[in-house]
């Protein structure tokens, strides 16, 4: 009971009083991507959607990242911020020659890791100590950044992890350990490569159907058995165990089977994907997004145009950049080809002259009209427009997603970490995708468009099944993240622990 002798004092105090436990129970979520495209996408998705159902969000890039986006053309306006969502950067602790070096994705993991904890620490301590900002009360942490879940340990919150990949990526990444111990792992010799030895049946992970050995990760393919990349994997994916929760960027109708193993084993779980489905919000891109192909693709014919891209990581050799090509050109059906600066093998981030000298002689000439290069391009808005019919992909688990959620099937080339289990499920379990072969051959890249692409005949049949499916999965994936839907729901449910702070 309010004892003060004036009541405007007395309801102003408990006006302020009402504010202050509101702010009290406010959830208030760091967000801490791996900073790469493939993390912060998924990332920046999620936190807009807390953001959207009452949570604060503080998102803290690189500073790297956060100058880059500054310097972007309207980067500065994403960056901004708004009420209850604030931008924060912190260093990444790297050289820029050490940022230019090959194996710079290690160094810069090493480097976050020692780095970033302390500088993590202050942002969550300064953001909330001007007033208006009720305190951090949980991190959520991509994947491949589990030092974090020291820092919430630390400011004494839960962790979240979002686990960017698929929920099978997830598993098939989890059992790399035994992997490792049942001597599936190192590789005896190099032949172990091609003599069929990766084609040897795993049958023992919960939740996935029998899958090659060669699917279940790139990073059983080593020799060396102090491999780094396979610990970090293990280390990594297992670390999740110490999370309070683990997210994935999944439904619930889309890997039933592996989700039930994985509730199995982690108390916690929740499927908020696809988060490619809200269209409301883009992700913040590290490169200047071509505007010129949306007006190219405006010219072509519906599900005309196969668009084609590796995303931001994938490093193919000059000869597998030629076979593509003339695979591409071979087709005779127009395609958007995303060269993206440091795709190929040897040629610098800003080398774009590589980009242009490594194209075969005459494929230019050859594609005049029917072929449109972009270094970077809006990727979900290319994926929805009605010119696209198919996408040949490296099969990362956000492009993977956002084909899903366009309706658009797909033509897999996987190369590294999940996207084998990824283009495994594609073609097998939802009958959407075909697959190359590791080795690239034009022949096999021009018949698989074909069949993809093809309207009658040859392969008709089985590219009209695959946009069959593929629209059924887009519907699936609208009808998850819906009101009512599994994912709406799941989102609901982390809402609801991020609120109890516990
Ligand atoms: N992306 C884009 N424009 C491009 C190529 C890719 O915006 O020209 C985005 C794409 O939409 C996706 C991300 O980059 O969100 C790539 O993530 P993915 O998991 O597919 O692959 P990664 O880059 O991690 O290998």
């Amino acid at each position: 009971m309010c004892d003060s002798p004036s009541s405007s004092s007395c309801s102003s105090l408990s006006l302020a009083l009402a504010m202050g436990e509101r702010m009290r129970r406010a959830a208030h979520a760091m967000l801490f991507p791996f900073p790469c495209s493939g993390h912060i996408n998924p990332t920046l998705k999620l936190a807009e959607l807390l953001h959207s159902r009452g949570v604060h969000v503080t998102f803290v890039n690189t500073e790297h990242n956060h100058e880059r986006l500054l310097r972007r053309r309207g980067g500065g306006g994403a960056l901004r911020g708004r009420e209850g969502f604030r931008f924060e950067a912190v260093p990444d602790g790297l050289r820029d020659d050490e940022r230019a070096a090959p194996d710079s994705t290690v160094r810069l993991y090493l480097s976050l890791r020692r780095s970033c904890g302390a500088p993590l620490v202050e942002v969550a301590r300064r953001v909330a100590s001007g007033g208006g900002v009720p305190p951090v009360t949980c991190v959520v942490l991509s994947g491949l950044v589990s030092f974090a879940l020291d820092v919430a340990e630390e400011l004494g919150v839960p962790a979240f992890v979002l686990w960017g990949t698929s929920a099978c990526g997830f598993a098939c990444t989890l059992r790399l350990r035994q992997l490792r111990q049942r001597g599936y792992t190192p590789l005896k010799d190099e032949s172990y490569l091609t003599n069929g030895y990766l084609d040897t049946p795993i049958d023992w992970i919960a939740g996935v159907p029998t899958v090659r050995l060669g699917d279940v990760s790139s990073f059983v393919r080593t020799l060396d058995p102090t491999s780094f990349a396979l610990r970090v994997e293990e280390d990594e994916a297992n670390s999740c165990a110490r999370a309070q929760g683990l997210i994935l960027n999944t439904f619930d109708d889309l890997e039933s089977d592996v989700l039930d193993a994985l509730r199995d084993e982690f108390p916690r779980v929740y499927t908020v994907g696809p988060l490619a489905a809200d269209r409301a919000n883009g992700g913040l891109s590290l490169w200047e997004e071509d505007a010129a192909c949306m007006a190219w693709l405006d010219a072509q014919p519906a599900g005309s145009v196969l668009y084609v891209s590796f995303g931001s990581l994938t490093v193919m050799s000059p000869e597998e950049l030629a076979e593509l090509a003339w695979g591409l050109a071979d087709t005779r059906r127009p395609f958007l080809w995303v060269i993206r600066p440091g795709l190929i093998a040897g040629a610098g981030a800003g080398d774009h002259d590589v980009v242009t000298n490594a194209l075969p002689d005459g494929f230019v000439a050859e594609t005049k009209g029917r072929c449109f290069i972009a270094e970077w391009c809006a990727q979900e808005e290319v994926l929805r427009h009605r010119a696209v019919g198919g996408f040949l992909t490296h099969s990362g688990w956000n492009s993977t997603t956002e084909s899903i959620c366009a309706g658009v099937p797909m033509i897999c080339w996987p190369g590294f970490a999940d996207q084998y289990i990824n283009s495994r499920y594609v073609r097998d379990e939802w009958g959407i995708g075909l697959r190359l072969d590791e080795e690239l051959r034009r022949e096999q890249v021009a018949a698989h468009v074909e069949k993809l692409m093809g309207g009658g005949g040859g392969g008709g049949d089985r590219g009209k099944e695959m946009r069959r499916n593929a629209a059924r999965w887009k519907a699936a994936a609208e009808a998850a993240t819906a009101k009512g839907g599994s994912s709406y729901g799941g989102l609901d449910k982390l809402v609801e622990q991020l609120r109890l702070g516990q």
